[in-house]
């Protein structure tokens, strides 16, 4: 998102030229440049021990579809913090380790996906009321199960070529 008037005042902002950045929208009130804004989201293959990949089904959208554990980083956080968090919320399951997998820019909803290998120990879920189901899958059968050229798919899929090796 590209802002057009300052978000802490109010004020039109104008273009300026910043350094090598270009011209960026500035307020001179402020006397402040506002760059482009995106928000940050974690999303997590969870795996356990056995190199199996935990999918949930959402209560809310597209309910009969299988995704990652996902949400938006807050402020402060790490993305490894914000993974963990979102995996204890949702599924109740605390995060062994959470690893730094690839990334991906969700052009249509200015997000930028960060992809997070959470291991966890296999247990019980207990799913966050935003779920209706977290299920187990082998990771070739999570590939088939996500949506073909969704971004999940791919971050399972680059886990499982680096198991691979
Ligand atoms: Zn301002």
């Amino acid at each position: 998102m590209r802002f057009d008037y300052c978000p802490k005042c109010g004020g039109k902002l104008v273009l300026r030229q910043i350094g090598d950045e270009g011209e960026i929208p500035y307020c001179e009130v402020c006397q402040r440049p506002w760059f482009d804004m995106f928000s940050t989201c974690v999303l997590s293959v969870v795996a356990d021990e056995d190199n199996e990949v935990l999918l949930i089904r959402q209560s809310y959208g597209d309910t009969a579809r299988f995704v990652g554990v996902a949400g938006f980083m807050k402020v402060g956080e790490t993305p490894e913090e914000a993974a963990a968090r979102e995996v204890r919320e949702e599924t109740g399951l605390t995060a062994e380790s959470v690893k730094y997998i690839d990334s991906c820019f969700y052009d249509g909803r200015d997000q930028l996906m960060l992809g997070m290998l959470a291991r966890v120990k296999k247990a019980e879920c207990h799913i966050s009321g935003e779920l209706l189901e977290a299920k187990w899958f082998s990771f070739d059968e999570a590939v088939k199960t996500v949506r073909e050229g969704s971004i999940i798919q791919r971050f399972i899929k680059s886990v499982r070529k680096e198991m691979k090796k």
